[in-house]
């Protein structure tokens, strides 16, 4: 059917449409046009023509209407080969279609097995980049300070590397040297939530690849936890950034093969009381069980689509909670974006987690004038920020320890800690 070249012919040999060039040839004028007409005015009255006139008129029209039907014949013919011609035509696309279809299910086919083979390797990708940043330790502790306020006097912090931050505890004298603390990142107050957002994002798509991830906002009342998490209207914080990232990556990675899905939970925990932030969304979505069994919470998921959903769930979940200060001091936040990933053609079905909590203030009961009320809520928080540095010092030392003395925590502090950090 292809030429030599390899190229399509659409000409159908045999069925050649005439040109008017054939009819020049026999010295005849094209026959779509009507050669002949017989006009009111070539017929005379009666009276004014002899018997030869007559004659020689209706020879000659006996003439015209012979012509006339030579025309209608030749015309005829030419119709019904044009018919036969374009039958044929149609036939030849036919089939061309037919052997585009063919060669489109075969390249399908080849494109299917290549990902088939290059999806061990993709997974072997991701799990080496989940190593790479975990090489030095689960667990990444950042050290973010904010701008001072004008009552707050002159700074006691400096920056003398990126990994360092030095405190001047008093007098700089050989009794009162000034202390650095090292982490494996320190941000100054003029670093915006964009520039923190750069350190985040490796650990963004290590929770697409299928890791949990967890991030803590972790300090005392005042320090700056709630702006990094939600940030402000001009200046978006670590749940904007790091779901909008997902969702970009996601779309990156998306095949018609494989997609990406979202959901959010979150829930806050208060004097060892877990409230699930999205209970009244009405949603009848089968609920999410976060824990081991036999100790887990059970949690409405909120289907998320795109930034602008994951933004009107989140403000949903903010109102819930309240905006009572002296409460929020004392409860941790917990936001969960689950992640699903299903590829039909290997069957993989990943379910990962990123959690982004706003922890309670670290600064316990070094405050004056707590009630008794307050006390309590302090004691609950703190209760609950060293079982959570149990988790971390586990993790750190690769230990297994921090699970069996968790395990004698209660049951909620268990569900909260050990479920984000994949222990
Ligand atoms: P926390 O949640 O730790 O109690 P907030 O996040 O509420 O503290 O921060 C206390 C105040 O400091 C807020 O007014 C907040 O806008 C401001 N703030 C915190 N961090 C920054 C920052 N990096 N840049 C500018 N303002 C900040």
């Amino acid at each position: 059917m292809a030429d030599p070249g390899n190229r399509w012919n659409w000409e159908v040999k045999g069925f050649e449409p005439k040109k008017s060039s054939q009819y020049e040839d026999q010295n005849r004028p094209a026959p779509l046009v009507r050669r002949y007409s017989i006009s009111s005015s070539s017929i005379l009255p009666h009276q004014q023509l002899s018997k030869h006139n007559l004659a020689t008129k209706l020879q000659k029209l006996n003439d015209k209407v012979m012509l006339a039907r030579e025309d209608y014949a030749a015309l005829k013919q030419e119709a019904s080969d044009l018919h036969e011609y374009s039958n044929a035509k149609l036939d030849r696309i036919t089939r061309y279609l037919g052997v585009l279809a063919d060669k489109t299910r075969k390249l399908d086919q080849v494109a299917l097995e290549t990902l088939a083979r290059i999806s061990p390797l993709m997974s072997e990708k991701k799990r080496l980049f989940n190593d790479l940043l975990t090489v030095k330790g689960n667990v990444k502790v950042f050290c973010r300070t904010r701008p001072l306020f004008e009552d707050e006097g002159p700074s006691v912090a400096e920056f003398p590397d990126e990994c360092t931050i030095r405190i001047n505890t008093g007098a700089h004298t050989l009794a009162h040297p000034k202390k650095d603390f090292e982490f494996d990142r320190v941000y100054g107050p003029h670093v915006g939530q964009a520039e923190l957002f750069i350190d985040v994002q490796p650990f963004v798509q290590s929770a697409l690849d299928g890791y949990n991830v967890s991030v803590f906002a972790y300090g005392q009342t005042r320090s700056g936890k709630t702006y990094t998490m939600e940030g402000s209207s001009h200046d978006r914080g670590l749940y904007a950034r790091c779901f909008e990232e997902l969702f970009d990556l996601s779309n990156l990675d998306s095949t018609s093969s494989s997609q990406f899905s979202f959901s959010v939970t979150a829930f806050e925990l208060y004097n060892e009381q877990i409230r699930d932030l999205l209970a009244e969304s009405g949603k009848s979505s089968p609920k999410v069980l976060m824990g081991s069994p036999g100790s887990f919470v059970e949690l409405v998921p909120e289907k998320v689509d795109n930034p602008l959903g994951f933004s009107k769930v989140l403000k949903a979940v903010l109102l819930t909670r309240g905006t009572d200060v002296s409460k929020l001091n004392v409860s941790h936040l917990i936001v969960t974006i689950h992640i699903h990933y299903n590829n039909v053609i290997t069957g993989e079905n990943l379910h990962s987690k990123l959690s982004l909590v706003d922890l309670a203030r670290s600064d316990g009961l070094a405050v004056d004038n707590n009630s008794g009320e307050d006390v309590t809520d302090l004691l609950h928080v703190m209760k609950s920020l060293s079982a959570l540095g149990d988790v971390l010092a586990s993790l750190t030392s690769k230990k297994d320890i921090a699970l069996t003395k968790i395990q004698c925590l209660p049951r909620s502090l268990q569900t909260q800690w050990v479920e984000m950090l994949k222990l």
